[in-house]
């Protein structure tokens, strides 16, 4: 579990930018890996940035439930764009077109 400091210091690598939900996206650039996704390190192991963001604003993820962004923006940690989903669920999501559009979208403004 992130502290408040560890989540001020996700929020100051922030750009908010209008994505395909009605508000914004957060996309970060804090940890940013090249498939698009961020992770942190808490207490010397590293976890996905939107678990990390999911787990501090909404609280903890049920057992085997992986996070899932709606927007479909793997950057993005805004906490209302994250939602726990089983990991068939996520990767059946993961699949559609939308999230490889998304996906290059971003690419594009980085
Ligand atoms: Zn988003």
């Amino acid at each position: 579990m992130i502290e408040e400091i560890d989540y001020q210091r996700i929020l100051s690598h922030v750009r908010k930018k209008l994505g395909p939900l009605s508000d914004k996206c957060w996309l970060t650039t804090y940890g940013l890996s090249i498939d698009g996704y961020a992770k942190i390190t808490v207490e010397g192991k590293q976890i996905p940035l939107q678990r990390a963001v999911y787990e501090y604003i909404k609280g903890p993820i049920p057992e085997g439930l992986h996070i899932h962004h709606i927007c479909h923006v793997p950057a993005c940690c805004n906490p209302n764009h994250l939602e726990a989903v089983s990991p068939q669920e996520n990767n059946h999501l993961k699949r559609s077109k939308v999230f490889w559009v998304q996906l290059s979208l971003f690419r594009e403004i980085k």
